[in-house]
């Protein structure tokens, strides 16, 4: 075996590997050659590729000849640092973990390795500090032997894990001796804990301390490796999508002492502001300490500036050292032309880089770092959109959790995450007791087994919705989307009483006026108030700048889903180019509308339909009307009534009290009706196009109300630019049945007001034979519009309200490895639009087709849409912005 190709040193003078070479190093071991690269200061040592992991992984132990290999190169580094592994001027290593692909805190590092009970007088002696000496050798104890001993090796013996018990024998022995911090511990007083953990280990693991340095090293080596297999690192692949095959390498490297006085110490810092963005150096160090207590948060460290205030920052302490990061922090943002987060050491006011990555951010700090780079001319703009991803704009958005509000907190229950965005209120269990706790200003989180239009009002005046039913396409999750607001549906451990004044989640009950707080990102639900943050878009310039850059190389439209002149106004405000869905049956939600919209539901024939449609009519002109101005010249598409029946007559006893009232009937006979009414499966049932068909009159009084405010408009100079749409249509004749409606109210009116209007008519895509017979269809209709939440639910045969039940052990039995209703399922929804798209075209080349499901804001789906040659997509208005960059990546 070639181990020239294998195993890669690294020093100031000479380094085989550099950054490109990620997959055989590591991030880390592939960073730190780049940093040598750059004449950086960084201890020198060496880097076993990731191939070697596999072989240890297979072979389960290291060969003979990987460690005569291992020494040679530890024979050249002894050379460059002038000291002897083993020796009498001796050279200690570190050993830590690299895989291609950041896997943070998921797999191991030993320092310290080489101290046995031969070196550690030497190291006193050179060292001129015992207590030094003893405060390594107790880390390297502590460290060797969890993640070597216990973890890889699985020595234990006992129940209890060795680094508790040597967490407990540390703060008992600084109890006796009151010392309040490690820094204050002395040699003398290390020492007796030290002999505490060698009897200890002996005791668990029925073995002694390994006391011979190479013994240390590969034992060291062999447990990174496995660490790879590791549990957590195992979970985290996953999660994350990272092959198995992959493996870690192992970087071995002289170490460097923080913890040797004064004047040494050690950190961890970020390039620029990860919170927030801003050009400002932003870290963390501690005086006298080694790496790991930074992280650990067994000290609070301090900040590196001394404008932050503090006397302990970087700068007032040791500002030469500080100079030399400043310098390294200057060179490594220009090299990478990124962001960096970094770690190091100063030993002696002399700095040493142990580690350089990209650092992670938020949204708001990624949105403001790209824009700021461009104009530092360190990137371009196609660099600069690449580099956020598409939620990270809707995060920057959206209010959050402050992440200190988090700590030490864990979420007593979870579900879907529909609407993204934090919330906090009070808990209240009905749409009424919502409205009126919300109009006096209290925060409120309503939460109901399920929401119908019944709870808009409700869900209008609260901060957050929370439910046990229901999947991202149910009715709260969609209202909730459509109006920026945080929600969690389907949480099945969610259980609310019958009293409508408690329950519980899990075991922990819930009452109304108890705050609860809600993750809608994530899932997850808090118990009581947290802290909360928002940006608005306004305020957020880099954002508004990095969409025009966006704009200009997009070419998919961007339209939004908008019921309202104010939510188009807001989509408008988002970047919106049009309305791609107004739902007509949403413009019936608001309480006195619903009212007489239940009326003609409830409609015994069509006498009485006509009578109650003539009411409905003036609402929809006026918000007809309404929308066609604020949209002025820009496409609007208004979907023809596609209400499921069932989320309009599912009424409590004030609401069959008003409608008995109103009609003069008795409450039996309007129950009596609704149960006629009720169906089996009201998702397929009398919904969409179907009703138009069946009460041909409803067709009629929409295309009336459309037509004639568009008319209106034109008369008074405007221009609207209309189209009409079909929903649910899965036959042509269907679709014909109801154009020539349209049609013919479009005559009778153009004739009545002697103008014209050229306007369109079209159809949603949304059952799979609409998607089979697609060039017939489009032999009469001028547009497509995929309606993929209902493709989805009619493709797979899932119902769109009932996944919760079930998906959760889809999810685990990995049978479906994402949400088909957060992101097309290409493989077959997928393969059914490209068939419409296909044929449609073959009879209609020009056609226009968009989509409106709830895809039409998620980045993987606008890709796809992109690929299948779509004209635009439709979302919620505060999903414009990521449709934009979603639009413009796909062009990079
Ligand atoms: C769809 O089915 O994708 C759609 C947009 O219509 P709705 O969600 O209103 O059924
Ligand atoms: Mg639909």
């Amino acid at each position: 075996m070639n181990f020239k190709q294998k195993i890669y040193f690294f020093s100031q003078t000479k380094t085989d590997g550099d950054k490109s070479m990620s997959e055989v190093l590591g991030g880390k071991g592939a960073n730190i050659a780049e940093m040598c690269k750059l004449g950086l200061p960084v201890p020198p040592g060496f880097t076993l590729a990731t191939s070697l992991c596999n072989d240890f992984l297979k072979n389960k132990k290291l060969s003979i000849a990987l460690k005569k290999n291992v020494k040679k190169y530890i024979t050249k580094t002894e050379k460059i640092v002038g000291s002897s592994f083993g020796g009498e001027n001796p050279l200690l290593l570190s050993v830590r973990s690299g895989a291609p692909v950041s896997m943070p805190g998921m797999m191991e590092t030993i320092l310290n390795i080489g101290l046995t009970s031969e070196t550690l007088p030497y190291l006193i002696s050179r060292s001129g500090s015992e207590r030094f000496a003893y405060d390594s050798y107790r880390r390297l104890i502590m460290m060797y032997s969890d993640v070597v001993m216990e973890k890889s090796l699985h020595l234990n013996k006992t129940k209890k894990p060795i680094r508790i018990k040597m967490e407990k024998l540390l703060s008992q022995m600084k109890k006796k001796y009151s010392h309040r911090s490690d820094a204050t511990v002395s040699a003398d007083h290390w020492k007796e804990l030290i002999s505490q953990y060698l009897d200890l280990v002996k005791k668990d693991f029925g073995v002694a301390f390994p006391d011979d340095p190479y013994d240390q090293l590969f034992g060291a080596i062999g447990a990174v490796f496995s660490s790879w297999n590791g549990k957590r690192a195992k979970e985290y692949r996953v999660f994350e999508n990272i092959p198995t095959t992959m493996g870690t390498a192992v970087s071995v490297q002289a170490m460097v002492f923080g913890n040797l006085g004064k004047n040494c110490g050690t950190g961890v810092a970020f390039t620029r502001n990860p919170s927030n963005g801003e050009k400002e150096f932003y870290g963390e160090w501690l005086q006298n300490a080694q790496g790991e207590d930074v992280v650990a948060g067994i000290r609070t460290p301090h900040p590196i500036l001394a404008d932050s205030g503090s006397k302990l920052s970087l700068e007032e302490v040791m500002p030469k050292a500080y100079k030399q990061l400043d310098r390294v922090r200057k060179k490594l943002e220009k090299h990478f032309d990124e962001m960096q987060d970094i770690e190091f050491t100063i030993q002696d006011e002399k700095l040493w880089m142990l580690q350089t990555r990209t650092a992670k951010r938020t949204g708001i700090a990624a949105i403001k770092i790209a824009t700021d780079m461009v104009h530092e001319k360190l990137i371009d703009k196609k660099t600069a959109l690449s580099r956020i991803q598409p939620n990270q704009i809707y995060e920057s958005l959206l209010k959050n959790i402050e992440p200190d509000s988090l700590v030490g907190v864990s979420a007593v229950g979870s579900g879907l995450p529909a609407g993204p965005g934090a919330s906090s209120g009070e808990i209240v269990f009905t749409a009424e007791k919502a409205e009126f706790l919300g109009k006096k200003g209290k925060k409120i989180i309503l939460v109901r087994e399920e929401t119908s239009p019944e709870d808009i009002h409700g869900m209008h005046y609260s901060e957050g919705i929370l439910t046990s039913r229901g999947g991202l396409t149910s009715h709260a999750a969609l209202v909730a989307r459509g109006w920026g607001k945080s929600c969690v549906v389907g949480c099945q451990t969610l259980h609310i009483n019958n009293n409508q004044r408690s329950g519980s989640i899990g075991d922990i009950k819930i009452k109304e006026g108890d705050w609860i707080t809600l993750n809608g990102s994530t899932g997850e639900i808090f118990l009581g108030k947290m802290s909360l943050f928002q940006n608005p878009i306004n305020a957020s310039g880099p954002l508004t700048e990095l969409l025009s850059w966006a704009d200009q190389i997009r070419k998919l439209k961007i339209r939004t889903n908008a019921d309202t002149p104010e939510d188009c106004e807001k989509a408008l405000s988002f970047g919106a180019e049009g309305i791609g869905l107004c739902r007509t049956e949403h413009m019936f939600f608001e309480e006195t509308r619903v009212h007489e919209f239940r009326k003609m539901i409830l409609a015994e024939n069509k006498k009485s339909r006509v009578k109650h449609l003539k009411k409905l009519l003036p609402y929809q002109t006026k918000d007809f009307y309404n929308i066609l101005k604020v949209m002025n010249d820009k496409p609007v598409t208004v979907r023809l009534l596609d209400p499921p029946l069932h989320e309009f007559i599912n009424i409590g006893n004030k609401e069959l009290e008003h409608l008995a009232l109103d009609l003069k009937k008795s409450k039996t006979s309007i129950l009596s009706r609704i149960d006629f009414l009720k169906e089996s499966n009201p998702m397929l049932g009398h919904r969409g196009c179907r009703l138009g068909i069946s009460y041909p009159e409803i067709t009629e009084m929409q295309a009336e109300a459309l037509l004639g405010a568009a008319l209106r408009l034109k008369k008074e100079g405007g221009a609207p630019i209309v189209e009409i749409m079909i929903p649910l249509v899965s036959h042509v004749n269907e679709f014909v049945n109801q154009k020539n409606i349209v049609l013919s109210v479009y005559d009778k009116l153009s004739q009545k007001r002697g103008l014209d209007l050229k306007f369109k008519i079209g159809t949603m895509i949304e059952v799979p034979r609409a998607c089979l017979v697609a060039e017939e269809i489009a032999k009469h209709a001028d547009f497509f519009s995929f309606g993929t939440n209902d493709l989805t639910q009619t493709t797979f045969g899932f119902s769109r309200d009932d996944t919760s039940t079930f998906f959760e052990s889809y999810f685990q039995e990995k049978i479906l490895p994402v949400d088909p209703f957060e992101q097309i399922d290409r493989g077959g929804v997928g393969k059914l639009m490209r068939i419409a798209v296909q044929d449609g075209r073959k009879t209609k080349k020009s056609i226009s087709i968009g989509i409106c499901g709830e895809h039409g804001g998620e980045p993987n789906s606008i890709r796809f849409c992109s690929e299948l040659g779509l004209n635009y997509v439709s979302c919620s208005p505060f999903r414009i912005p990521i449709a934009r960059l979603a639009a413009a990546q796909v062009e990079l």
